[in-house]
C-alpha cells in the first residue's frame, strides 16, 4: 500500500521496537477505511491505540505513574498474588499513597534464586514509562512463614542502576 511522504514521517516517531506492528495496524485501518494512500491522520488514528497500550501520554496530557510488582518465583507456587493486586487496586497498605493517577503495568516473578530475570523484565518495562518497582512483601517479611529474599538487596540494586525507584512491600 502507498504511503504519503509525511505519513512516513509520523510512523518513525513511534517507537521502534512496535514500529513493524505499527505499520501493520496502520494499512490494516487504512483497508478498512477503503484509502488508497495512506495519510498522516490514519497514522495518528492508529498511533492513539497504540500509545494507549503502550503507556505513552499524548502532548500536554499528565503522565501517570507507572508501578510494577516484582515477587518471589518460589512463593508464587502455592500464591496467585491476590493480596497484591488487592492491594493495588484498593490503595491500600503499600499502595496507599498513590492516586487514580497510578497503573501497575506489570506483575512479575523473579525467576527463581538470584532473581534472574528481573534485570531483563524490568528493562522491557522501561519502554511503558515504568517508574517505580515495589517488592512483594513476600520477599521483604522475615518470619517462619517468608523468610527473607536474601537477594533483595542485589535485586534492588539491579533495579535502581536502570534509573528506577524501587519500593518495598505490598500488602503488608
Ligand atoms: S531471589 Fe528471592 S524472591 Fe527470588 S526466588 Fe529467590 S528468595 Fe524468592
Amino acid at each position: 500500500m502507498e504511503w504519503s511522504k509525511e505519513a512516513l514521517a509520523e510512523l518513525d516517531q513511534v517507537p521502534a521496537f512496535v514500529r513493524g506492528m505499527a505499520k501493520r495496524a496502520v494499512e490494516k485501518l487504512a483497508r478498512e477505511e477503503g484509502a488508497d494512500i495512506i495519510t498522516p491522520n490514519i497514522v495518528l488514528k492508529t498511533k492513539e491505540k497504540y500509545f494507549s497500550l503502550l503507556g505513552k501520554e499524548k502532548e500536554g496530557e499528565k503522565k501517570l505513574t507507572r508501578i510494577a510488582v516484582v515477587r518471589c518465583h518460589t512463593v508464587a507456587e502455592v500464591c496467585p498474588g491476590v493480596g497484591c493486586l488487592k492491594a493495588f487496586a484498593h490503595r491500600k497498605l503499600n499502595f496507599q499513597d498513590y492516586g487514580s493517577d497510578a497503573e501497575l503495568i506489570g506483575f512479575f516473578t523473579c525467576g527463581g534464586c538470584s532473581g534472574r530475570r528481573v534485570s531483563r523484565l524490568v528493562e522491557k518495562l522501561l519502554n511503558h514509562g515504568l517508574d517505580i518497582v515495589h517488592l512483594s512483601s513476600c520477599m521483604c517479611m522475615d518470619d517462619d512463614d517468608y523468610p527473607k529474599c536474601p537477594f533483595k538487596n542485589q535485586i534492588r540494586k539491579t533495579i535502581e542502576a536502570k534509573g528506577i525507584k524501587v519500593a518495598e512491600g505490598t500488602h503488608h
